[in-house]
């Protein structure tokens, strides 16, 4: 025997027994997005290279060390490791944002060269709005009210808690990043080698290190908020208006900058603790900037992302979802003319009850076998055609989670029959 060939590290697949439970999140998120109206945008998992450069930033741990990039003959090509930037980027080449306002949802794989371990993969899915050409706080809020929505829906809500920060405009960061500078230049020597290195390269992504040490150093820095100016206020306080006035609570977290380079004002990530150190499962904020960036014309945005398998994890941790058994009715049969009218009945029984799921026996043996194979399939009936129930133009019906008899029924009568036993409906 050759050797197996195993899937790529950190790249998982999602089996038939957790599909459901995917699907109903999935499903769930795209009801939600119906009801706020906004449409959705499905976008190539390739892009070129430098999109991501652009967008995300050049110092940032994705466009540095977790890009899955290649040659595709002379031009340099990666994996997308977010949707923002493709999701920009077909906005502005189909014209979809200019003079306009678009809201817009995408879902779909990610790919990110990263240690995995739990909550944290190398292909991941993630679900996310943008929203272009709205710059009021209400918009902010409204993107937040939505995530605040699912996580209701799932009956989570206690298990997450939003941290809130402004990161203020691009001029008073540029002013507060001097002050930054100068403060962690004092503090040279206590930093680690990433945040000496990011000191002037990106000086608010020192604010977001996980080492404790720094953390502590960080207490005495300088603080953003102290370079916000009016409007950053008024934007600030308008949202946290909006939050209060629904019962939304939130934590002001100022150490939160978020890990890509496109935020201004608003940022937020919705975090658990019961996912250890992977416990943020959205993260958002607003991005002024980056169309303009990308090479049209000014437009505010601002978006988030939840990353499914996290979001999943957390349901199950606490197992929130109860998904339901794939199937209703397993068909046993046997006898050649039996099994040939079983496939005929079975067909019909579809027609006339779409939401009903029923499994046929195609592998032949004898009821004993047949009805082992409905018991594993955790359907609640089976059905029962031999050819003597063929004879009397009948078929039987038995429940499987209850000890009782089989009871037949004329054929054009087991639609009827089966509705009143799975939907309860006379
Ligand atoms: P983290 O700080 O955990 O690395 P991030 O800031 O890199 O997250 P974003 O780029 O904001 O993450 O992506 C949005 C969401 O996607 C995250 O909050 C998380 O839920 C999910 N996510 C990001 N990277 C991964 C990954 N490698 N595996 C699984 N989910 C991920
Ligand atoms: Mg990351």
């Amino acid at each position: 025997m050759s050797v197996q060939i195993q899937s790529i590290t950190g790249m998982k697949d999602i089996l038939p027994e957790e599909s459901p439970l995917w699907q109903k999140v999935e499903n769930t998120l795209k009801q939600i997005m119906n009801s706020y109206g906004y449409a959705e945008m499905r976008m190539p998992v390739v892009e070129y290279t430098s999109l991501f450069v652009r967008s995300i930033g050049e110092v940032t741990d994705v466009v540095e060390k977790e890009m899955y990039t290649f040659d595709d003959n002379g031009d340099s090509l990666s994996l997308r490791p977010e949707g923002t930037a493709g999701c920009v980027r077909a906005c502005i080449e189909h014209g979809l944002i200019h003079n306009q306002e678009r809201r817009v949802w995408y879902t779909g794989p990610m790919f990110r060269h990263e240690k995995p371990q739990k909550g944290r993969y190398r292909e991941f899915h993630q679900f996310g709005v943008e929203i272009f050409g709205i710059s009021s706080a209400e918009i902010d809020a409204e993107l937040i009210l939505l995530t605040n929505r699912i996580w209701k829906k799932f009956g989570i809500e206690k298990n997450v808690t939003l941290q809130l920060n402004s990161l203020g405009s691009s001029e008073e960061r540029a002013q507060y990043r001097d002050a930054l500078v100068a403060f962690l230049e004092q503090h040279k020597d206590s930093l680690d080698e990433d945040c000496r290195r990011r000191m002037y390269t990106n000086p608010l992504r020192v604010l977001d290190t996980k080492n404790e040490k720094v953390i502590e150093i960080l207490k005495d820095a300088p603080k953003l908020s102290d370079y916000f100016g009016e409007e950053t206020s008024r934007h600030f306080n308008r949202l946290k208006e909006i939050l209060d006035a629904n019962g939304v609570g939130y934590e002001i977290n100022t150490r939160l900058v978020r890990g890509l380079d496109y935020y201004n004002y608003t940022v937020f990530e919705w975090v658990t603790d019961l996912l250890g150190a992977q416990g943020t499962i959205c993260g958002g904020g607003r991005y002024d900037g980056l169309v303009e960036q990308l090479g049209a014309q000014p437009t505010p945005a601002v978006g988030f992302a939840i990353g499914l398998e996290r979001f999943i994890l957390l349901l199950q941790s606490i197992e929130a979802v109860k998904t339901e058994n794939p199937v209703d009715v397993y068909f046993c049969a046997a006898g050649d003319e039996a099994i040939k009218q079983s496939m005929v009945i079975a067909e019909q029984l579809r027609d006339q009850l779409p939401e009903i799921r029923i499994l046929t026996n195609c592998s032949g043996g004898n009821f004993k076998k047949q009805f082992k194979r409905a018991d594993r399939s955790g359907a609640l009936f089976a059905l029962v055609l031999a050819d003597n129930e063929l004879a009397n133009n009948e078929i039987g019906i038995k429940n499987l989670r209850v000890e009782s008899e089989q009871v037949n029924v004329k054929i054009d009568t087991v639609a009827q029959e089966l509705k009143k036993l799975l939907l309860g409906v006379n």
